[in-house]
């Protein structure tokens, strides 16, 4: 939610809790005067600090009637049989008043999980992919661990980067189906958006009905989907995944270009995951293209059988 959104949500609360009291004083006349004279004896206690008390009372009589009058509101709550909290306002946070900030520039816990949530949600990974993380992918179903324990460790050290605003290469995942590659793609992605950074996942084929939806469709486009388009370009980090399985045609071919090009300029970092062997990407694409797929990656090379199937065999 915006910061606009929670100033509207805070006065519809704000609004409904007056509401709310007003027709419990109503019901309950006494409670109303209760209220009325806690707020009187509450700022007679301000006047008082000031040297200018109107009723004549000390700082202890002013306690003790306080006092008294919270015993006699308890009292008639429980003989009402009213719940508790009858005449505050429901926040969703107690903590911030459902403001997002706790002082000026420090975000509430219930501020930073929302845009954790927001970010988590934008970077169109799937709910599966969550549990893919650095701690979840298992070393144990590769016959090469050595191998898996530096890819592995290269992951980590690119995500870290990131995480860090420093420079670093791009990744290019290869090997065949099932071999782990997806599962360190969403690790990535799942490490840095934990961090609060934003991330884009998208399959190539997906990627580029967007692109295509965007340009040939553009007065239909939902804002949505123009967001979302522009975030390619701009977004910290994006992970790519299936490149080799579209149709490669020259308009797809000019906007991969236009793409990583873009992103080299901005230095946006990406990870490619792909079936596709680097001397593959280069007879698949024309060399400006492969250049900057391959020119600008470290190369990760997943071999062996498909973990996938191995884990469906032993169960
Ligand atoms: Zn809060």
């Amino acid at each position: 939610m915006s910061l606009a959104g929670r100033a509207l949500k805070r006065q519809q609360k704000l609004a409904e809790w007056e509401t709310r009291v007003e027709a419990l004083h109503k019901k309950y006349p006494r409670l109303g005067e209760i209220s009325r004279s806690i707020t009187k004896l509450s700022l007679e206690t301000v006047l008082l600090g000031m040297g200018k008390g109107k009723m004549g009372m000390t700082w202890e009589e002013l306690d003790q009637a306080r006092e008294a009058l919270q015993a006699e509101k308890t009292a008639l709550f429980k003989e009402y049989n009213l719940p508790k909290n009858i005449d505050e306002v429901w926040w969703d946070c107690e903590k911030c008043g459902d403001r997002g900030f706790l002082g000026v520039g420090e975000k509430c816990a219930c501020l930073l999980q929302e845009e954790r949530e927001m970010r988590w949600e934008f970077s169109g990974l799937a709910p599966e992919q969550r549990e893919q993380t650095i701690n979840t992918f298992s070393l144990d179903w590769y016959e090469d661990q050595e191998r898996y324990r530096l890819i592995l460790q290269q992951c980590i050290e690119f995500a870290e980067k990131i995480c860090a605003g420093e420079k670093t290469e791009n990744l290019f995942l290869c090997g065949p189906i099932g071999t782990g590659k997806t599962h360190l793609c969403s690790a990535i992605a799942n490490y840095v958006l934990q961090a609060g950074v934003d991330v884009v996942y998208l399959k190539i084929g997906t990627m580029l009905d967007l692109i295509r939806e965007y340009k040939y469709n553009f007065e239909k486009s939902a804002t949505f989907s123009a967001h979302r388009l522009k975030s390619l370009y701009h977004v910290s980090l994006l992970i790519i995944d299936d490149l080799g399985t579209e149709v490669s045609t020259d308009f797809v071919r000019e906007q991969l270009f236009y793409l990583f090009d873009e992103r080299i300029n901005y230095r946006l970092p990406w990870v490619i995951s792909t079936n596709l062997l680097p001397n593959e990407v280069g007879a698949m694409y024309e060399d400006r293209l492969s250049d900057r797929i391959l020119g600008t990656s470290g190369i990760l090379k997943f071999t062996g059988p498909s973990i996938r199937q191995l884990k469906i065999v032993r169960g």
